[in-house]
């Protein structure tokens, strides 16, 4: 369905913590570039004045960098608040009210999911639903099950093409740039396969806990938060096949495939850790089993990938706060030039942006030995950006949704965590500030008889790995090879 642009802009649950955190922000950066131009409507139950729920707005900005005191006025004359129940008649007519000749609105459900339906139901009986397109923010279920059960109460009210799953991770520049790296540019295709691939890592690395969200996390576990979602989106963004054309329905159908490729995660495919201290958080049972660490081995069963190990982690108090993709290539076959270090390609998505090459060049002197040297092709830090939030609510506004998980993408997503959520595999405790337990290394280890850990440490001064690069990324890239043989 091809709307035209959005003409209004509704958050139901305009108190919250996201709208504070990352919805303001965004808006008012919009304002900055003159990308803003219609109203803004906040929905909630909290018994608010519009002049209190301006003065949210501007708390939320204040601190930001450089504060435009005139952008922010503008912003601020285009707030409206309207206070109610989310699933009241009442609510929804006021709404209907306010938007006046809009007639495209777009409403974004800042709201715990257990609201939703309410929500979507008023918005359908209401009339706001008609010419209208919807956000939802993840967690897109909790299992196949529910994610099914999520599409089908969207589904009631709104068409597929009118919904717009957020998964802020794709509107990182960092995470869009391995799509133009990948497709923008030719040299990289001869390479990108299994025949010169030999595994792709990817680590998302939180040096932080929970941050008094106990509760809350209580309810999700590292496979809920990032594995299923964040992570297996970059997956697919790596291991798709090109897009006919660049719009959203042909990257989308692409990144599928990917999914529907990949093998479910078996028990011995998965690792989870929980750090010691965790159950003593608020909100954490004493005896949970929720994982706060979680490393996976991903089988991708396509023509370009079988036989390439994709190996996925992420945890919670790990030694630093980073997300890097590291794709190893095969060792070449004169060993002795290059004493079989492996090239790679390393994407650093997060907190600074880098696209590297990691290459070898003679040593001076008579010998004919490669030395490992790295091309960054993009190197700028954190900051330079536009802010997620601020792309996807503009792409949202036009209909643009090559950025937002579709229902397909995140059931076959879904299904591909599913045998393994739950309590179904033991977790292992580990030592906060360490890279999560030892039973990790056995994805790899315990199939390629490897005497040492093959996990790759992330570039940079945090690596706690005793070897430099060049060495860790050698053995790593032996291990690797042994693995795949018995593939
Ligand atoms: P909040 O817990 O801050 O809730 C948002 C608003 O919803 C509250 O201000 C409250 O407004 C209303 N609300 C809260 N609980 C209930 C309830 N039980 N019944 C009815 N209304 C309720 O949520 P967030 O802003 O943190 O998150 C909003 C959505 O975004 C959720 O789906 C969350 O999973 C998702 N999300 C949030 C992120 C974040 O960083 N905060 C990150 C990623 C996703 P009032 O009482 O005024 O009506």
């Amino acid at each position: 369905m091809n709307l035209p642009q959005s003409d209004a802009l509704v958050f139901f649950g305009a108190t919250g913590d996201l709208v504070f955190k990352k919805i303001f922000p965004a808006l008012y950066a919009m304002e900055r570039r003159g990308h803003l131009k219609v109203p803004v409507i906040g929905v909630a139950r909290s018994d608010w004045t519009i002049k209190q729920f301006q003065a949210r707005a501007r708390a939320s900005v204040n601190k930001l960098d450089g504060f435009d005191a005139g952008a922010f006025a503008r912003f601020q004359k285009r707030l409206r608040y309207i206070r109610g129940d989310y699933a009241a008649a009442a609510t929804h007519a006021a709404l209907r009210k306010e938007l006046g000749k809009a007639a495209h609105p777009l409403h974004f459900l800042a709201i715990p999911p257990s609201v939703f339906e309410g929500v979507i139901e008023g918005l359908g009986q209401s009339g706001c639903a008609r010419g209208a397109r919807v956000v939802i923010e993840k967690p897109f279920g909790r299992d196949l099950p529910s994610a099914r059960k999520l599409s089908a109460t969207l589904h009631k009210v709104f068409d597929e093409s009118c919904v717009f799953r957020i998964d802020h991770y794709l509107g990182k520049e960092s995470v869009q740039n391995i799509l133009v790296f990948r497709f923008a540019n030719t040299f990289l295709e001869p390479f990108w396969n299994r025949h010169y691939v030999e595994s792709v890592q990817i680590t998302m690395a939180e040096k932080f806990g929970v941050e008094g969200r106990g509760g809350f996390y209580e309810e999700s576990g590292a496979i809920r938060d990032v594995i299923q979602n964040h992570l297996l989106q970059v997956v697919g963004f790596l291991a798709m096949e090109p897009p006919t054309t660049t719009n959203h329905q042909s990257i989308r159908a692409e990144q599928v495939k990917v999914f529907r490729k990949m093998r479910p995660l078996r028990r011995a495919d998965i690792v989870r850790g929980q750090f010691r201290g965790y159950r003593r958080e608020d909100g954490v049972a004493p005896d949970s089993k929720v994982e706060t660490f979680a490393a996976a081995r991903l089988h991708i069963d396509s023509p370009r990938w079988k036989g390439v190990p994709f190996f996925i982690r992420s945890g919670k108090r790990l030694p630093t706060t980073m997300t890097e993709v590291l794709v190893m290539l095969k060792p070449p076959a004169i060993g002795k030039l290059c004493a079989g270090q492996a090239n790679y390609v390393r994407f650093r998505l997060s907190p600074d942006v880098t696209i590297a090459i990691g290459a070898r060049v003679k040593r001076p002197g008579e010998e004919l030995i490669g030395d490992p040297t790295e091309l960054q092709v993009v190197n700028h830090p954190h900051g330079v950006e536009m802010g997620a939030y601020e792309r996807l609510l503009g792409d949202a506004m036009v209909g643009d949704g090559t950025l937002f998980a579709g229902q397909a993408g995140v059931e076959a997503a879904w299904a591909v965590v599913q045998p393994i959520l739950g309590s179904v595999t033991p977790v292992h405790l580990y030592k906060p500030g360490t890279w999560g337990p030892p039973e990790a290394e056995k994805l790899t280890t315990g199939i390629c008889d490897c005497d040492s850990p093959f996990w790759l440490f992330p570039q940079g001064k945090e690596r706690k790995s005793k070897l430099s690069d060049a060495q860790t990324i050698r053995k790593s890239s032996r291990r690797v090879g042994r693995f795949q043989k018995r593939l």
